[in-house]
């Protein structure tokens, strides 16, 4: 159930009382979701065919564009680009959220995971003249391989987009045989987060800085994604950071279960 709380006040004979006002508001999430995601579906078809064309336009096969003319097509390429990733990741987000998705957990290795999501971001860490480096742990869980090879890749395309050149970016893990779980961390030397917003980011379309869709092309819905994986795999996600010195991302997932 998701419930909205509001204070509000009354005065009755002179004397000042103080409401407190409990809306269920279950319904109208579930209208909004559902909306999300009847808007993101219809958006997603002409999009696809646009980018179909806007691709045969620039493969030359219709005649050749000026040099002004390409520059213009691939303008519209990217922002097409950006709007696609925006759409899949909003209809990602709502069926990890409302249990359409759910997690195909089988035995699988930490070792592997670390070093696929690795080897996916290394052009990336490459063309950003990043160091990107991981100490894979083997350890078996029981988990969606898929789906926490999506949470690491995200973890390190923000350390990667959100650092300067010529700076490191790292992957590591530890087990705790206490509460058996494991702890994967990545740590970069970026600019790091404001205490004030340490929360907020895993919440949808929270940004730091608003210009960061923008600029770094992102959509403020990975970290939300991430922590819906977590979440369900009964882990838990969380950031410690210092402003212009860094973030180090936590991942902490139950063993055995
Ligand atoms: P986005 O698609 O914008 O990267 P995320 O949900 O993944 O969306 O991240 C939300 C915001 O959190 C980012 O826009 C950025 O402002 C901040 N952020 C995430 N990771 C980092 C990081 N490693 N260093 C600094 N800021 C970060």
């Amino acid at each position: 159930k998701s419930i909205l709380l509001s204070f509000d006040r009354i005065e009755l004979n002179g004397t000042t009382y103080a409401l407190l006002i409990a809306n269920d508001i279950t319904e109208r999430k579930r209208l909004e979701n559902e909306f999300i995601s009847l808007v993101s579906h219809e958006l997603r078809t002409p999009l696809t065919s646009m980018m179909g064309s806007l691709d045969l336009l620039s493969s030359g096969q219709l005649g050749g564009l000026t040099e002004q003319g390409q520059q213009v097509l691939s303008i519209g390429v990217k922002n097409a680009e950006r709007l696609i990733r925006l759409i899949n990741d909003i209809l990602d987000l709502e069926r990890i959220r409302s249990g359409k998705i759910t997690m195909n957990r089988r035995s699988c290795n930490l070792a592997d995971l670390m070093i696929q999501a690795t080897e996916e971001m290394q052009a990336m860490a490459d063309r950003s003249k990043i160091q990107l480096s991981t100490e894979p742990v083997s350890i078996l869980l029981n988990a969606d391989p898929d789906r926490i090879v999506q949470a690491l890749t995200n973890l390190l395309s923000n350390a990667i987009k959100f650092s300067p050149a010529q700076t490191t970016v790292q992957m590591q893990a530890c087990s705790s045989g206490h509460t058996p779980s494991v702890c994967i961390s990545v740590c970069d030397q970026g600019r790091g987060i404001p205490s004030h917003q340490i929360q907020t980011i895993f919440e949808r379309f929270q940004q730091v800085d608003t210009s960061d869709a923008r600029q770094k092309g992102g959509t403020g819905l990975g970290l939300s994604i991430c922590r819906n994986i977590i979440e369900q795999h009964g882990g838990r996600i969380w950031v410690e950071s210092t402003v212009k010195q860094g973030s180090t991302f936590y991942i902490e997932l139950p063993l055995n279960t």
